[in-house]
């Protein structure tokens, strides 16, 4: 927990003894409030791992063999964000592990990073049968879990891979290719969608466009960190 979080809890203990003195012993709030303020606080991605635990909360956890978490540099300032584990994420338990795995590491050395230097995660953390696209419901249960490893994390820049994880980080039902290579805001975080590896390794003559989008981000990251050297 950050100084600031501490300072805060602090202060409330000593506003609830305030009321408890002028003979306020309970207050009416809510349990989804209550839960609210209990996500509200950032956590560490161990705690966050700690939370989700052999998570059953969606209908995934029956065909699954691995949560796949995601991995990567705790404090990246470059996060990618897949669909969901396939068939060599789900037996290795660990995120882009197959051919579109090893794709999305060129990917990622094309803009002269490593993956040890960036987050690598997924929209749902279990695998969907055979493959199949993550329904909304499955999509709704894991959010909560992917925002805290967000919060914890703080990337400055989030690659969006793919429709359902452009569609779900940006609330929108607009299709990949009018989203991509595009900069977006999310709670003050960069967001850039571009193709999912795997769509790639169907269509590689749409790979141009994902290069494209790969210099945005280095070109980004280029200026903003200049404009913190400066600061
Ligand atoms: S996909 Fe997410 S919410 Fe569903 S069981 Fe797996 S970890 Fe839990």
């Amino acid at each position: 927990m950050d100084e600031h979080s501490r300072e805060m809890i602090s202060e409330l203990k000593a506003y609830l003894e305030y009321l408890k003195g002028m003979g306020i012993v309970s207050l009416p709030i809510s349990e989804n409030i209550a839960e609210e303020a209990i996500r509200s606080e950032t956590l560490t991605l161990a705690e966050v791992r700690e939370e989700l635990g052999d998570c059953k909360r969606c209908k995934l956890h029956r065909t699954r063999r691995t949560i796949v978490f995601g991995e990567g540099n705790e404090k990246a300032t470059l996060m990618f964000i897949g669909e969901g584990p396939g068939y060599d994420e789900d037996v290795q338990g660990r995120p882009f592990v197959g051919k579109a795995g090893q794709l999305l590491t060129k990917i990622i050395q094309s803009i002269d990073l490593s993956r040890e230097e960036v987050y690598i995660a997924n929209i749902v953390k279990c695998r969907p049968p055979q493959n199949r696209n993550p329904e909304p419901d499955e999509i709704e249960s894991c959010h909560p879990f992917l925002m805290e490893q967000i919060d914890s994390i703080q990337p400055k820049i989030i690659c969006a891979l793919g429709t359902f994880s452009a569609q779900t980080l940006l609330k929108t039902d607009a299709k990949i290719t009018a989203l991509r290579g595009k900069l977006y805001d999310l709670k003050g975080i960069k967001v850039i969608p571009t193709y999912h590896p795997a769509f790639l390794l169907r269509n590689p003559e749409r790979k141009r466009e994902v290069w494209e989008d790969m210099k945005k981000i280095a070109e980004w990251l280029n200026n903003n960190n200049k404009t913190e050297e400066m600061e």
